[in-house]
């Protein structure tokens, strides 16, 4: 059985196709810079990498040239499009309408369409991908694979903001939390590894990307997660803020005279590390520049590791304890040394990592704390497109048995 799982972003398309048999990724793509003068269009399938800069007007465009590549004969994977048996799309925000994967029909795309106001990056591309994909993919069934799913199992005294209580119940101003796919994924994949089930357990995840959060996984369950409302909340990203003190909104828009739509800009697309190191927004570069004596970019990998290390505080405090730390996605993989920085000086809770480990975490399948370390730490790669896939079965399993 082959999934097609996407990834529609304002101006990108992410996609895999996958084997679930073999669970087995057959290709993979990214269609960036869509209504742009130029467009990039990458497929990675069968050892062969193809890349085409040509214009790419909007998201249908994309979609049906995804469709056609995959099945074009030289650079394809397929014969005909009827070898996808179903398309797992990713969507950012289900409110609290959603508490798993779901079939789409009429009905959940209007609850999508409801939650876009409050996630107005992604949710409005997101169904843009599912309206075209269920017209060019008929008879088919079409899952949405939601980042708040996992997040849904939060206790009241974790999601409620203290804010006047009209507001939840008006707007539903609560924290929702991200990336739910992938804490979940590498929560239950750590718990394999250590050859333990998920229900004795209690995980902190830290998935550290573009987008940062970290979530307490208490015995499988999500009981608190650092992005809140927006994916704006939490821990300092690649250009987004976190946490900070909400009077910075208002003292900032008047000194500057901008309007808050501006300042929001500013602390989703200026902040976090780009903003503190003023060099990027990508760790390698801070890395670099940090190395060669700039203050600005030490201290911005500095605050990453301080404000995530207070996170796995809190969230041990949460549950009474921690027995594993997870790393996970483009930093949490890759960087070992934000991982030393995040780790350094708790040993008090029980973590004590080996730096050969976590220097080279594959040889270790993934397991970088010290020997006698209580706590046990994990690299974890995150596999999103499996996640969505195997998501999608699933979801697809259930309404066959309902
Ligand atoms: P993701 O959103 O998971 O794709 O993560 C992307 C981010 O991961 C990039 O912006 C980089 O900051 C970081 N990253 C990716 N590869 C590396 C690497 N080899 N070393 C350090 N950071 C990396």
């Amino acid at each position: 059985m082959k999934i097609l799982v996407i990834n529609c972003g304002s101006s990108s398309i992410k996609y895999s196709l996958l084997d679930m048999e073999r669970e087995e990724t057959l290709a993979q793509g990214l269609i960036e810079k869509i209504g742009e003068e130029y467009s990039i269009f990458r497929q990675k399938a069968s050892g062969r990498e193809i890349e085409k800069i040509t214009r790419i007007e909007n998201h249908e465009h994309g979609l049906r040239l995804i469709l056609d590549s995959l099945k074009n004969p030289s650079i394809g994977v397929i014969r005909d499009q009827s070898e996808i048996s179903a398309v797992g799309h990713r969507v950012v925000h289900g409110g609290s309408d959603f508490v798993g994967s779901t079939i789409i029909d009429d009905e959940v795309i209007e609850t999508i369409r409801k939650y876009s106001p409050l996630a107005p990056l992604h949710n409005p591309p997101n169904l843009a991908g599912i309206t075209v994909l269920r017209s060019l993919l008929p008879r088919i069934p079409h899952v949405a694979v939601f980042d708040t799913a996992f997040h849904q199992t939060m206790p009241e005294v974790a999601y409620l903001y203290p804010i006047p209580y009209e507001y939840y119940e008006k707007y539903g101003i609560r924290r929702y939390g991200f990336h739910g796919t992938s804490h979940r994924y590498v929560s239950q994949r750590a718990a394999e590894i250590l050859g333990r089930s998920p229900k004795e357990l209690r995980i902190i995840t830290c998935h550290l990307g573009n987008g940062c959060s970290i979530t307490a996984v208490d015995r499988g369950r999500s009981v608190d997660t650092s992005m809140g409302f927006t994916p704006l909340e939490g821990v300092p990203m690649g250009t987004r803020s976190g946490d900070i003190d909400p009077s910075i909104v208002q003292f900032i828009a008047e000194v500057e005279n901008l309007t808050l739509k501006e300042v929001y800009e500013i602390l989703n697309k200026r902040s976090g590390l780009l903003g503190v190191s003023g060099v990027s927004n990508d760790v390698r570069e801070i890395k670099k520049a940090a190395d060669s004596g700039d203050h600005r970019a030490e201290i911005a990998l500095e605050i990453l590791a301080y404000r995530v290390k207070k996170y796995i505080g809190a969230y041990a405090a949460v549950m009474g304890g921690v027995d594993v730390v997870v790393f996970t996605a483009g930093i949490g993989e890759n960087a070992h040394y934000v991982r030393s920085k995040i780790c350094e000086g708790l040993e008090f809770l029980g973590i004590t990592l080996d730096e050969d480990r976590n220097r080279d975490p594959a040889k270790w399948n993934g397991v970088i704390s010290a020997e006698g370390s209580r706590v046990k730490v994990l690299v974890v790669p995150t596999r999103e497109d499996l996640i969505i896939a195997k998501e999608t079965l699933e979801a697809i399993e259930r309404a066959g048995a309902s």
